[in-house]
């Protein structure tokens, strides 16, 4: 019968284990399916490649050609002018005279894959600029790696080109320059339209300025507008929450990501609330009652869901960057601390400055970490896929990777019965609780795989993304 040997797999847990991966029955499903989230990336870990193979392995990837599929580039932008007190990626505060010396290095970069074979046996399809703050950059440095990029890398004839900034930015001067080369989307970090909340986290613009400085960007009409939205920060009532809501449907956007608010340890954010400076964050059950309230509203109304916490408000919003990369399609990093991963190995680049630069300046890729990435990570790459879109489709998986994706059966059979998920036809779908734990949902689902692949690799927690 389906589902037998995971039946003994998590018979065999201990209790903490099984909490962890199947959840508890205790309470509302929403609020209390699982103690606590376990991590913001299910990931796979791969095996590391030793130092002396990495520049060799970068050039040996160079001059393989891709077949005929989609891919990204991530490039990324360590500054910012301030530093955001829920952050936990902030690099380097903005200095023009230092970003105008990265830059040099970047463009660098850019240029030392310029021409080989894997670059030119393809297109690339969507190019995400992130940080840090991309924003921040002056008009003449943004000017400059935007035309490295448009001359390296082979831009698709129908190219996503995402520049993620902060509403301080939004300037005629810089949005001109943007657009100028070839910037057809920004990513705006608005977090809440309320003025205290985000001036408690350090985010200085006012309602009145976030929508008018939406307002200006869109109207340009050349590139798609997309926000992001923070819920559960301090001051951040349920009252606040849906007028948050309410200024989506009025502001002027092509569409949005929500956000689940983490409080690092340690974090300036969590020693303000520890010192009584600030109030404490919204507990995670309340998050999911802000989640839902979203859901609602947006699923109501005229915004169309892309996946389950990024939504359309026009034809405009593809996420085709977003879409590609939980997919599993290669994203070839540049910058320094940007991911990626090329032709099956994963890696890392510098984020020390310092070394970055010197690298660069070697004529190396500045690699600080590789790996290859693991057997069964294609399986891997489409359970993430599927469920970030809020489904799972059972046969498909098996059509692919055969019957082990049957038996996770087991385990399905209890998030049904807590309203986690539906099931019709082999085809599960996660209901709106299933959404807010979707991240518990895919980590479990993964590590229950590798058990039933029985060791053929590991699975384990990659950092969690930057918000910017
Ligand atoms: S949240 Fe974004 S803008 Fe704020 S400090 Fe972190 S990286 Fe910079």
């Amino acid at each position: 019968m389906r589902g037998n040997r995971l039946n003994q797999i998590l018979t065999a847990m201990d209790s903490e284990q099984y909490a962890l991966t199947v959840g508890t029955a205790a309470g509302e499903p929403l609020t209390s399916a699982f103690e606590k989230r376990r991590v913001v990336h299910a990931g796979v870990r791969g095996k590391p490649l030793l130092p002396g193979n990495w520049q060799s392995t970068w050039q040996s990837l160079l001059k393989q050609k891709v077949k005929p599929e989609q891919r990204v580039a991530y490039i990324h932008i360590p500054f910012c002018r301030q530093r955001c007190l829920y952050c936990g990626f902030f690099q380097n505060y903005s200095n023009e005279e230092m970003e105008t010396l990265y830059i040099d290095s970047l463009v660098k970069e850019l240029q030392l894959s310029k021409g080989s074979s894997y670059l030119d046996s393809g297109p690339v399809n969507a190019v995400f600029i992130g940080g840090g703050t991309p924003s921040t950059l002056a008009p003449q440095n943004v000017s400059r790696l935007l035309g490295a990029i448009q001359d390296c890398l082979p831009l698709a004839n129908d190219y996503e080109l995402t520049l993620e900034g902060r509403i301080n930015d939004l300037v005629p001067a810089k949005i001109e320059a943007w657009l100028a080369h070839g910037v057809n989307r920004v990513s705006i970090g608005v977090q809440s339209f309320d003025t205290g909340v985000r001036r408690a986290v350090g985010r200085m613009d006012d309602t009145e300025t976030i929508l008018a400085k939406l307002e200006l960007l869109s109207g340009y009409n050349q590139a798609t507008v997309i926000i992001d939205l923070m819920y559960g920060l301090p001051h951040q009532t349920s009252e606040v929450w849906a007028n948050d809501i309410r200024l989506l449907k009025l502001a002027a956007i092509d569409g949005l990501d929500l956000y689940q608010l983490n409080i690092y340890p340690n974090s300036a954010l969590q020693q303000a609330i520890t010192a009584g400076k600030l109030p404490p964050a919204a507990t995670t059950a309340e998050q999911a009652e802000m989640f839902a309230l979203a859901e609602a509203n947006l699923s109501a109304g005229i915004f169309s869901r892309l996946s389950n916490c990024h939504w359309g408000k026009t034809t405009r919003e593809r996420s085709l960057y977003n879409t590609l990369t939980k997919a599993g399609h290669n994203v070839i990093p540049f910058g320094a601390g940007a991911g990626g991963n090329v032709g099956g190995v994963t890696m890392f680049l510098h984020r020390n400055m310092a070394a970055y630069i010197k690298s660069i300046e070697e004529g190396h890729k500045p690699v600080a970490a590789m790996a290859l990435q693991p057997d069964g990570s294609e399986l891997h790459n489409m359970v993430v896929g599927q469920l970030e879109r809020g489904y799972l489709s059972l046969p498909v998986l098996a059509r692919h990777y055969g019957a082990v994706v049957w038996e996770l059966e087991a385990l399905l059979d209890i998030w049904e019965s807590r309203g986690l998920i539906t099931r019709r036809a082999d085809l599960v779908r996660l209901t709106v609780a299933g959404q807010f734990w979707h991240m518990n949902i895919t980590q479990s689902v993964l590590e229950c795989l590798h058990a039933l692949l029985d060791g053929v690799h590991s699975v384990e927690v990659e950092p969690i993304a930057a918000q910017g």
